[in-house]
């Protein structure tokens, strides 16, 4: 057997020192892997941090939820529906869109009464699922990517009209569109419009975004959109004037 004497006087076999070698080279490979790692998670960390990008972006708070005050869960663009919130029961409407069951018997005791007065209105969306949400916010994006907009331009535009995923309300099946009947643009439902602005709130349900409160719902006005909050705080909120955000805080 081949042997060679090392530095410290001691006796090695050629296979033992080809081991340390690769013993050695191996660390130095890893210590080079590891650094490289770290620098790679130094980056996309500060990229979350400070451009709000990637893994460790801070991302959209959840919403506070209590089952007690289930009515009252305030969602939008900086309150994401949270985690444990449960999958609500649907009742299912007769042109197929659903709601939360719970919601069900004062919605049509509303129609009901709408329907007395001569008008013809009509749940044009309710709940939708997280992936329905996602289709519409893509469509959207390349709606605007087709008039020329660059990817990020048309994200933006959408996500004007088009809520992200995840913070929508009519992901909570507590909120409904309201148009009439066969409305092919908002002109056609000013009557079911203006009867729900006045009356929506004795059935428990608000004009979610009302005119002049974009800072503070995180979206522009829309005529057509209510969110059920119950009897009582849709009183108080129509007697105030105030927002979900501003009556739950
Ligand atoms: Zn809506």
């Amino acid at each position: 057997m081949e042997r060679m004497m090392t530095g410290d006087g001691r006796v090695r076999t050629f296979a033992e020192c080809r081991n340390r070698r690769n013993r050695r080279t191996l660390l130095r490979v890893s210590v080079v892997l590891g650094v490289l790692l770290a620098a790679i998670l130094a980056l996309l960390f500060c990229l979350g941090r400070f451009a709000g990008r990637g893994p460790f972006a801070p991302g959209v708070a959840q919403a506070k939820y209590s089952p007690s005050s289930w009515s009252l869960i305030v969602v939008n663009r900086w309150n994401r529906i949270p985690d444990d919130y449960p999958a609500p029961k649907l009742t299912r409407l007769s042109n197929g869109e659903s709601v939360d069951s719970r919601i069900y018997p004062d919605l049509q005791r509303m129609f009901d009464d709408m329907r007395a007065a001569g008008l013809h209105p009509e749940v044009t969306s309710a709940y939708r699922t997280e992936a329905v949400q996602r289709q519409l916010l893509d469509e959207k994006i390349f709606l605007y990517q087709n008039e020329g907009a660059s990817k990020e331009e048309a994200r933006r535009q959408a996500s004007q009209w088009v809520a992200e995923p995840g913070t929508s309300e009519h992901e909570l099946g507590l909120a409904v569109d309201i148009n009439a009947s066969g409305a092919t643009g908002t002109k056609d439902s000013v009557n079911e419009h203006q009867w729900l602005a006045d009356n929506a709130w004795r059935y428990g349900f608000i004009l979610r975004y009302p005119r002049g409160k974009t800072d503070v719902t995180g979206n522009a006005y829309e005529s057509w959109h209510y969110r059920y909050v119950g009897a009582e705080a849709a009183k108080a909120m129509h007697e105030s004037g105030q927002t979900l955000e501003e009556y739950a805080k």
